[in-house]
């Protein structure tokens, strides 16, 4: 049944909205465009997700439209983690516009105020009415499909990168230049260096060198 699903096409965005004086934002799959005249737009989020609440507190929210050329890391922060964790506005340029945070590079970006909603066990759909728009550019939207079948392990990728604990000084001890603090990291082994061998930051002997 899942791969008929998959069959619907939807696009992905970041969702942003605001409460409490703090920015939130999570990816969605889940918009349409549901009426014209009044020009109203549908998303659904899931009812654990922080900028759900968010956007019941505010009644506001905003769309940015992903371009398919996405930074892989802007999917991974937004789709990743939750805003109930960390500030994910603080890991990504960004836009403001009338006080709502957008992604500088995505295809139009679209401010809605919450009409209706519908509740469900896993999901809460916002019914809204677009209130205005801006910077709509050129371009391919990023797709779900193209997300599952290209982009999904570079976001995954991305993410552990940023992720990564930073490299810690190396346990082993280097042989490390007594006046200027130059730690040689050659591929010849430091005893085999021929002696008239110097640091090559302060020209110091090899004599001048020990094991830190
Ligand atoms: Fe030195």
């Amino acid at each position: 049944m899942q791969e008929a699903l998959y069959t619907i096409s939807n696009g992905l965005y970041v969702l942003s909205s605001t409460a409490g004086g703090k920015f939130c934002g999570s990816l969605v799959d889940a918009v349409s465009q549901i009426s014209v005249l009044p020009n109203l737009i549908m998303v659904s989020c899931m009812n654990t997700s922080r900028t759900k609440e968010c956007i019941e507190q505010s009644g506001e929210f905003a769309i940015s439209v992903l371009p398919q050329n996405t930074d892989p890391y802007i999917v991974a922060n937004f789709g990743f983690q939750s805003s109930r964790d960390i500030d994910k506005w603080a890991n990504v340029p960004y836009e403001l516009k009338e006080g709502l945070p957008y992604i500088p590079t995505a295809l139009a970006k679209i401010r809605a105020k919450v009409i209706d909603k519908l509740t469900y066990p896993n999901n809460t759909v916002f019914i809204a009415e677009v209130e205005n728009a801006f910077d709509v550019r050129a371009g391919e939207p990023l797709t779900y499909k193209h997300y599952r079948d290209e982009l999904k392990e570079e976001c995954l990728k991305s993410f552990a990168n940023r992720n990564a604990p930073k490299p810690e000084k190396p346990s082993f001890k280097q042989w490390t230049c007594t006046l200027c603090g130059y730690v040689y990291d050659g591929d010849i082994p430091f005893e085999e260096l021929p002696d008239d061998w110097r640091c090559p930051l302060c020209g110091v002997g090899k004599d001048l060198f020990e094991l830190r």
